[in-house]
């Protein structure tokens, strides 16, 4: 039976990747990745060789029959994406949904984990949280609105991702939205040299980031307290 792994992958720091997660990337036929250049990297560190090829979000359905035919003849794949852990704001959600769809149980699916920002973030925040609401991406214009209220109202913790170029134009609307005094912990480049968690209230965020143009540089999560 041909199998399917979907492993995580380390979110910057090459040294987050577990024991398994190199093997299976050495003993699989082939490696689908985001960005081959980017996972390439990661390989040659580890001395991996096994053969890659692209699966990315604007992946034509002639990809998903090649990668099908794959695992008919009873090859052992892997997905991975740039960082993180695959199908978490990240391509493959499709693609594990259509080899379930079309082999049911004659493909095995088998996730190997590893990092993800969003958990990576919370595991330091440094909040007391039993519960929260994960929001992938903010959408940019349709319902963007609409969600900010939605995080306006909410008593629960909620996250989401967001990117340099939308970091301070978000923290404007959740001040807007939120009030100036709601908390925000600001995750920024997890894992890596300029790792840095901007922890108080909305206008102490907007404030830091204000002060510090530099820092509004790498990737983002952003957990904002719920309504008390
Ligand atoms: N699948 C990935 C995961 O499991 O975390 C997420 C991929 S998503 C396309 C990329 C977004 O994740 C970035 O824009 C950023 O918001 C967040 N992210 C990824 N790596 C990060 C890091 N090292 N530090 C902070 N945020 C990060």
């Amino acid at each position: 039976m041909a199998t399917l792994f979907i492993i995580g992958t380390p979110i910057g720091n090459l040294e987050d990747i577990t024991l398994r997660a190199l093997r299976v990337l050495k003993e699989v036929d082939l490696i689908l990745c985001e960005d081959t250049r980017v996972t390439k990297r990661l390989l040659s560190k580890y001395e991996i060789t096994t053969p890659t090829m692209s699966y990315h979000a604007q992946s034509k359905l002639a990809k998903v029959e090649k990668i099908s035919a794959l695992l008919e003849e009873g090859k052992n794949l892997a997905l991975v994406s740039d960082a993180g852990t695959p199908c978490i704001s990240d391509p493959g959600m499709l693609l594990v949904y259509q080899v379930r769809e079309k082999f049911g149980d004659q493909v095995a699916i088998v996730p190997i984990p590893g990092p993800s920002a969003l958990v990576t973030a919370f595991s330091a925040a440094g909040i007391s949280v039993a519960e929260f609401t994960f929001l992938g991406f903010l959408p940019h214009k349709k319902g963007r609105e609409t969600l900010f209220k939605e995080i306006a109202d909410s008593k629960r913790v909620m996250a989401f991702y967001e990117s340099p170029h939308r970091i301070e134009k978000t923290l404007e609307s959740l001040e807007k939205f939120c009030g100036a005094e709601r908390r925000v912990i600001v995750a920024r480049e997890l894992t890596k040299i300029y790792e840095e968690f901007v922890r108080g209230t909305i206008a102490e965020a907007r404030a830091h980031f204000a002060t510090h143009p530099d820092r509004i540089r790498g990737e983002f999560v952003v957990i904002i307290e719920g309504r008390m």
